[in-house]
């Protein structure tokens, strides 16, 4: 759904499209400062836009203006969009970013290349059993996610050990690392974080950082760090964030609600 007061301009609009250009290159050229403030190369970050209240034509501008990696938070929302993405012949990598209930795996390992918000055994076990049963029986009308590839996971973290916003508190990160790790229809590939509101961003990236390495420490394949949105992209990018999760800097403001 679109923000109130700012409809949807029509489809294929240019107007749209160059508005979305223009952010992009904003967006770029905070990662660049950021990244070599940091002493890092560019582009060894990924830009994952998100979309959520979105719609599909604008996932598909993006794909066109070149974004490779699109991020949802609701199955609800994403699954739709997904196919519709598709049906327009824009071909993407689909990141689940949101809170995952048990009972929507089944329809999010249709889609999902990266699920960045596994935060305890109970889901880890249910996305595995979900991921199982769609590389031995695929749907029949065609796959958004090659069932051959195992479902690529993080573990998201609540680095103030407060679950309420979901994450696994630091003494379960690497229990539910190793749920994942050894899962036959997973593939642990790192960690992922939301800044609490009330901490600075660098403390928490920082004990991001501490846990990812202790991750990475046992799994050697979990080398992600999932970390820096809109407003803190650069302080996740001072603590070594590989995959940014990016909202409003590039698609404008969402509808306040949501
Ligand atoms: C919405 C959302 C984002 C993007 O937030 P912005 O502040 O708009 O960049 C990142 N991560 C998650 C988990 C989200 O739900």
């Amino acid at each position: 759904m679109r923000p109130t007061g700012s409809p949807d301009p029509p489809a294929g609009s240019p107007a749209r499209t160059a508005a979305l250009a223009g952010s992009l290159a904003r967006v770029r050229d905070r990662i660049a400062a950021a990244a070599t403030a940091a002493g890092r190369d560019p582009g060894g970050i990924t830009l994952i836009a998100v979309t959520k209240t979105f719609p599909a034509a604008d996932v598909v501008r993006l794909a066109g203006l070149g974004i490779t990696d699109i991020g949802e938070n609701r199955d609800q929302e994403a699954a739709p969009k997904v196919a519709e993405v598709a049906a327009a012949g824009a071909v993407v990598r689909w990141h689940f970013v949101g809170r995952l209930q048990r009972n929507k795996c089944r329809s999010v390992v249709r889609y999902a290349d990266l699920v960045h918000s596994v935060d305890s055994l109970r889901l880890a076990r249910a996305l595995d059993a979900a991921a199982a049963a769609h590389r031995d029986s695929p749907p029949p009308s065609p796959p958004h996610r090659s069932p051959d590839r195992p479902l690529e996971v993080l573990v998201q973290v609540s680095v103030d050990g407060d679950p309420a916003r979901g994450g696994a508190v630091p003494d379960q990160v690497l229990p539910v690392a190793g749920a994942v790790a050894e899962a036959p229809a997973l593939r642990l590939r790192g960690v992922m974080a939301i800044a609490p509101p009330a901490w600075e961003p660098r403390a928490a990236f920082d004990r991001l950082a501490a846990l990812a390495e202790q991750v990475r420490t046992a799994h050697p394949d979990a080398t992600i760090i999932s970390a820096g949105m809109s407003g803190d992209l650069d302080a996740a990018l001072a603590c070594g964030a590989t995959h940014l999760r990016i909202g409003s800097a590039l698609l404008g403001a969402r509808d306040p609600l949501r």
